[in-house]
């Protein structure tokens, strides 16, 4: 008998719903919920590949102190012990939780319970403080609410829709096939993308600004000033509804009022401003879409302001189709800010500053105390870590030393600390390796409860399989340690639900259409009614509200929005001769945050292998920096190694490196080592958007590739990079010093000789090449090419060897030419990861069959399908190849 589940995709902020099967013989497969609002069906590559991902490989599967295997009591107490201690001996203010988008709603709601109700200190801050903290600001200072106005319908029903700071297309697929569908529907619906880069999401624009990076405000300030010459102010709206128009109408008007000047700071055509701010003009029904590319600059509020601005100057905002729409990145990043999981906020969207509602939520606590002023938000958190001012640090389901900016310091910081406790559903992460205590937490698919998308809307998570070894829910672990620290009364629940409900009785508590965060239609829904809870969009009130800001009304004191002014500044620190290009960092599209769940996946990892610089034609001439080669990358806080991809879709004085590369998967590859530790001074938010940089090449005197069976240990290798391929591992790997003997060296990096192993190689050693293989059983073990530049075989049909039970002789007499002898063409780079068609086999159907669109690439080879995920690039492709 199977069994089907509904629950929703861990990884980004669109929330789809996922059914899970689990077959009669365990088989797992995910397909996207038809009936779930955020993707009606629709996944993508990520999603679609979710039941690739569920193995319990590198799991952590038990409690552990100082890195040895503990049982649970053991560990909860050394936990509690340590944090008592340094609390009574320092005060709350000396320990602190860093916590995570990842986890789900109720886990998040007892941490920020226990650290700011009964620790009685605020320090408990979040990663989403990195990706949408500004977003959170922006809605404060204008809405006096942290809540989007928008969800996914009004998308379909825009006129316009300015994409701006967001690789839709890669970033959140599924909002962006939605608009693709969208636009289909009605060729009236225009769509601008506003971003440095040319990324995928320009394949559905009507109009690309290749934006000056940093520049944001200055296009927005500038359209302000323009709606209002042209006339396009809702005067109704803002007398009614607004305040503070004319102070920032002033300002904008100082800084950006003329045209040409506007076009010249933003480094954009004259034409191309004039005719974006016509159409937005005139162009009643407006979403301004935006995401990360606004929010990660040490100007980020501002940014996000200078949107709202201009949406509240035409009264595009609380009704269908207009609105500004800030897009999460994680899956309960918007979980999260309900809670109040950021360290200047309380819960349920309540204030730490304001004495009401800190004796409110004491009360609905019963807690013994409440902190009565915000926390270290991440940045400073972790600097605090670094001075030892906080000696006691909980990490909850993150990889800061990964994902924080200047992560050599993190990493000096996570060493130094008195007490560092990870809980992870993973053994080994760049931030694991430094905890003294480690608890196994449970993941997706083993857990229960509830997440909040960038629509506001709540969609259970709900497990389907057991968790393996010790593996507990993070809201258990954190109960128990409340529980050790004396405040077992207040910790005392049997279910997710039952924190569910208090939750949602909280944000009901003296709400009286306070605040927008209102869930009181859930205080007393029970177990079984959570069990089956549908998606629903807050607030959830008993008496149903309009749309949310449909009646004018917002939650300042004033009930009007407020305009801000915003006088605009550049990044903190700009290029230089010594420092030339700026850096901006992201996502790709199959790749999710530090790769411990997508890099299980052979069909994600295909489509980018390896960690890549792009960087402009004209900037890789200057600074003699070749296609394909390895270069260093450069700032004032540390240097990476890449591979280089020279794209005209990067602008000049630009470089793009992607985020998720850590130490698991590559030597020295680790973007945000690179980024300084600067914020936006009103959110916290780190400036990962500009860096400045140098790059310079690598002088590798040879390059080579291993595939392996196994995962390898790769010491002393100047350079390499893996990613899991089926059945094998694939490395790339470099160096600038050649072994006296490569024979020896790879058999060490191996460490597979026995009597089983077969061992064939050769050497030309003038020419510095060397190709081995290593034959265990008949089966293909490893083989090795090295070569003195990047011309080598390519690696799909040696990686398709180690699906064969037993290699044939032709393959084996080929194996070391590295070429299959029946003259196969290979496939290129993974294009669409679902059905695993490559580049070479896309553009020689363009080519050579006359596909010359998707749809015809789709009967041919099956490409782009199925999630959709690849179209933007079979488009370009076709452009390509025509
Ligand atoms: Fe998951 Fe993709 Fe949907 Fe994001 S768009 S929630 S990654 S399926």
């Amino acid at each position: 008998m199977s069994s089907e589940v509904r629950t929703s995709c861990p990884y980004c902020g669109v929330g789809c719903g996922v059914i899970v099967t689990t077959a009669a013989d365990g088989a797992v497969s995910v397909r996207g919920d038809p009936e779930h609002p955020a993707n009606f069906g629709r996944l993508c590559s990520k999603g679609a590949a979710l039941a690739q991902t569920l193995d319990h490989d590198g799991r952590l599967l038990e409690p552990q102190i100082d890195g040895r295997p503990v049982s649970w009591e053991q560990a909860l107490d050394r936990v509690a012990d340590r944090f008592g201690a340094i609390i009574d001996a320092h005060g709350p203010e000396a320990v602190a939780f860093y916590v995570s988008g990842q986890l789900l709603t109720e886990d998040y709601y007892l941490a920020n319970k226990l650290m700011k109700g009964f620790i009685g200190s605020a320090n408990i801050d979040t990663n989403s403080r990195l990706c949408m903290s500004s977003a959170v600001a922006g809605h404060k200072r204008a809405f006096g609410t942290d809540s989007v106005p928008c969800d996914y319908t009004d998308l379909e029903c825009a006129q316009l829709i300015v994409i701006t700071g967001s690789n839709l297309a890669w970033c959140h697929p599924v909002v962006f096939q939605r608009i693709a569908h969208a636009r289909k529907q009605n060729p009236d619906l225009k769509v601008v993308v506003v971003d440095p880069r040319r990324t995928s999401t320009c394949d559905i624009a009507d109009l690309h600004l290749a934006i000056r990076a940093g520049s944001d405000a200055t296009l927005f300030n500038g359209l302000l000033a323009h709606l209002v010459r042209a006339g396009k102010t809702d005067s109704v709206f803002v007398q009614n509804s607004t305040e503070g128009l004319q102070a920032t109408l002033e300002t904008a008007r100082r800084d950006a009022d003329d045209l040409a000047g506007v076009a010249e700071r933003c480094g954009l055509p004259l034409e191309q401003v004039s005719a974006f701010y016509q159409l937005f003009a005139n162009t009643d029904r407006t979403v301004t879409l935006f995401s990360q590319g606004v929010n990660q600059f040490s100007t980020g509020t501002d940014n996000v302001n200078s949107i709202i601005n201009c949406h509240l100057l035409t009264g595009r905002i609380g009704r269908p189709g207009a609105g500004p729409f800030s897009i999460t990145g994680q899956p309960n990043a918007m979980g999260g800010r309900e809670v109040g999981g950021l360290a200047n906020q309380l819960a349920a969207h309540m204030e730490l500053d304001n004495p009401e509602h800190r004796a409110l939520v004491q009360t609905f606590w019963s807690s013994p105390r409440i902190a009565r002023q915000p926390g270290l938000k991440a940045v400073d958190l972790f600097e605090a870590v670094h001075s030892g001012k906080v000696k006691a640090l909980w990490i909850m389901a993150t990889n800061p030393a990964v994902s924080l900016p200047d992560t050599n310091r993190v990493r000096e910081a996570l060493a130094a600390c008195e007490c560092l406790v990870v809980s992870d559903c993973m053994q080994h992460t760049d931030t694991t390796r430094y905890a003294q205590v480690l608890l196994p937490a449970q993941t997706w698919g083993e857990r229960d409860g509830t997440v909040t998308n960038s629509e506001r809307c709540i969609s259970r998570q709900r497990p389907f399989t057991a968790a393996p070894g010790q593996a507990r829910p993070d809201w258990w672990i954190i109960s128990e340690v409340a529980r050790r620290l004396g405040h077992a009364a207040a910790f005392e629940y049997p279910n997710s639900a039952a924190i569910f409900r208090e939750h949602a009785a909280l944000s009901a508590s003296g709400n009286r259409g306070q605040r927008a965060f209102d869930l009181s239609a859930l205080m007393q829904i029970d177990d079984d009614a959570y069990d089956r809870l549908t998606p629903v969009q807050w607030p959830v009130r008993i008496t149903p509200s309009s749309r949310l800001f449909g009646d004018g009304r917002f939650y300042t004191p004033s009930r009007r929005a407020r305009f801000i002014p915003i006088a605009t500044q550049g990044p903190a620190r700009q290029v230089d001769a010594l420092w030339p290009l700026v850096l901006n960092t992201g996502r790709l599209r199959d790749h999710w945050h530090t790769m411990t769940r997508t890099g299980k996946s052979a069909r994600l990892s295909a489509h980018n292998i390896e960690p890549c610089v792009e960087i402009h034609p004209q900037d890789a001439q200057q600074y003699s920096v070749r296609d394909g080669e390895l270069v260093q990358v450069k700032s004032q806080r540390g240097a990476i190694l890449v591979r280089a991809r020279v794209s005209d879709h990067q602008p000049p004085g630009c470089v793009f490196i992607p985020i998720h590369w850590n130490h698991r998967f590559s030597s020295l590859a680790s973007v945000d080592q690179l980024v300084s530790a600067v914020t936006d001074p009103v959110s916290g938010q780190p400036e990962f958007k500009y860096t400045p940089v140098s790059v310079q090449p690598w002088p590798a005197r040879w390059y080579g590739f291993i595939l392996s069976r196994r995962r390898l240990a790769l010491e002393g290798i100047d350079y390499w990079a893996c990613a899991r391929g089926d059945s094998h591992w694939r490395y790339e790997i470099a160096g600038n010093e050649v072994p006296e003997d490569w024979s020896a060296s790879i058999q060490a990096m191996l460490c597979t000789l026995d009597a089983a192993v077969e061992w064939t190689a050769y050497e030309d050693r003038a020419a510095r090449r060397f190709r081995a293989a290593q034959i265990r059983h008949g089966q293909l073990e490893n083989c090795c090419f090295i070569g003195p530049d990047i011309r080598l075989p390519e690696r799909a049909w040696l990686a398709g060897l180690f699906g064969a039970d037993v290699i044939n002789d032709q393959d084996r007499r080929a194996l070391l030419s590295g070429q299959s002898a029946s003259g196969v063409e290979e496939a290129g780079p993974i294009i669409c990861a679902c059905f695993s068609v490559g580049r070479n086999a896309i553009a020689r159907a363009i080519r050579d069959q006359a596909c010359r669109s998707t749809a015809a690439i789709g009967e041919c080879l099956m490409a782009g399908t199925n999630c959709g995920s690849c179209v933007p690039e079979l488009q370009s492709l076709i452009a390509e190849y025509s």
